[in-house]
């Protein structure tokens, strides 16, 4: 069976590892549930991005909003890359981490005026700016400060990344986005704002995308928008194309990051913009099949209709099955002989949407460790403190090398800030 996250995560023997760890062994000594990363695995992940961006002006910013453990951040500035991201908290953890705000791109469509005078005074690299609302209010901060920020708008390509409806952001109907017929009149307005300064053009059209042609007809798109904009005297440096590649959590058979950036940079090319730097902004697609959220089973309760097999993880801890109805593996770390069953894996939290996995053949029995596969994208950024649980503790492993990059929440932490009414 290759799973995904293979070769960084195999069976030897019966035994699940990653890298060269158990993964029992984890849970044996550092409790349960618990988010693992292999390093490598995420290196291995950006290196495709980088051979096929080699010889060209180019930066990839690993979108934080995917997993934003300092450890995960460090490894990828380390590696050399920038970052993309959406507030003023994921801006301070990329700086903690060694990250460099000269290659930071801000998005989101609602940024504060104290994150943006924050991102200004850090010397990050670009605003990714969403509406003329945004525009004009930056304008303002940064002239206010006696600077010009730097922008790119991201602008509404209206196509269809022909993924779940709440993680697609390029359609007329989202509201991510400069929409396309208004995009050139907002880039003259922007040109002709104190406090700004045109740099490029941006757009993301969605998550978890498992075909290459609407990366193309995005591009298409925008490359129609940077000709119209130059036309009208306002100058395009970089074109940022975002992130949104997607990952196989099942028979999902997305292209290769190399195979998607040679399809656009022929097109770049094709249409005289190869001179143009080019921004990715991937997230998914360098830290999902990295990680695995091991959980501890904890009773198996088989029934007339269903049978449950209840584990120590829950909506909580990983929210993608509860808030997409997401698909993500789910194996034993130790393989058993005996029959699978059918089991629905659920967690402890007192709602029925708290289900991490429906109709699963599995051999398992109370005690045993399951890997839920895929989880190092949008797992422990998505968990919350719900039915007052703690959230798992973080390891990163590299070789035989274990390191605790996140330590499990105490109880007392989750309500510190909490106070009772005077008597
Ligand atoms: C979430 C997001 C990304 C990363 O998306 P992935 O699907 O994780 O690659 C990139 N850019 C923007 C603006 C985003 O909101």
């Amino acid at each position: 069976m290759t799973l995904p996250g293979s070769p960084y995560l195999a069976y030897k023997g019966a035994d699940l590892y990653m890298d060269d760890i158990s993964l029992r062994d984890l849970v044996r000594q550092h409790g349960s549930p618990l988010y693992v990363y292999s390093r490598k695995a995420m290196l291995a992940a950006l290196a495709p991005y980088q051979r096929a961006l080699k010889g060209r002006q180019h930066l990839v910013c690993y979108a934080v909003k995917a997993n934003s453990n300092l450890a995960v951040l460090q490894t990828f500035a380390q590696a050399g890359c920038g970052f993309d991201i959406v507030s003023a908290g994921e801006l301070a953890r990329v700086l903690a981490a060694g990250g460099d705000a000269g290659k930071v791109v801000f998005s989101g469509v609602g940024k504060t005026r104290a994150e943006m005078k924050l991102a200004i005074e850090t010397g990050v690299r670009c605003f990714n700016v969403e509406s003329t609302a945004e525009l004009e209010v930056l304008s303002e901060v940064a002239a206010g400060l006696g600077q010009r920020a730097r922008v790119s708008l991201r602008v509404n390509p209206d196509v269809d990344a022909g993924t779940h409806p709440y993680i697609s952001t390029g359609l007329k109907g989202n509201k991510f986005g400069v929409a396309h017929e208004l995009a050139v009149n907002t880039y003259k307005r922007a040109a002709a704002l104190p406090g700004i300064e045109v740099v490029g053009i941006d757009c993301h059209i969605g998550s978890q995308i498992t075909e290459v042609s609407p990366y193309l007809d995005a591009l298409d798109r925008v490359l129609d928008l940077v000709e119209a904009i130059e036309a009208g005297g306002v100058r395009i440096h970089h074109l940022d194309l975002g992130g949104g590649l997607g990952i196989t959590y099942t028979d999902e058979t997305p292209p290769g990051a190399d195979e998607l950036i040679a399809q656009l940079l022929a097109k770049i090319d094709a249409r005289g913009h190869g001179h143009r730097e080019l921004v990715f902004e991937p997230g998914r697609s360098l830290v999902g099949n990295a990680g695995v959220l091991l959980t501890e089973v904890m009773y198996l309760k088989p029934g007339e209709k269903k049978n449950f097999c209840i584990v120590d993880a829950a909506m909580n801890d990983l929210m993608r099955p509860a808030l997409y109805e997401a698909y993500m593996g789910i194996v034993n770390t130790q393989q058993r002989d005996d029959a699978a069953q059918t089991w629905d894996v659920v967690g402890p939290v007192c709602e029925s949407g708290d289900w991490l996995g429906r109709d699963r053949q599995l051999s398992v029995q109370a005690g045993d460790v399951l890997a839920v596969l895929s989880a190092g994208a949008y797992g422990m950024t998505m968990a919350s403190n719900y039915n007052t649980r703690g959230r798992a503790a973080e390891l990163m492993v590299d070789g035989d090398q274990v390191w605790v990059v996140r330590e499990r929440e105490a109880v007392a932490d989750l309500f510190k800030l909490e106070k009772l009414l005077p008597a």
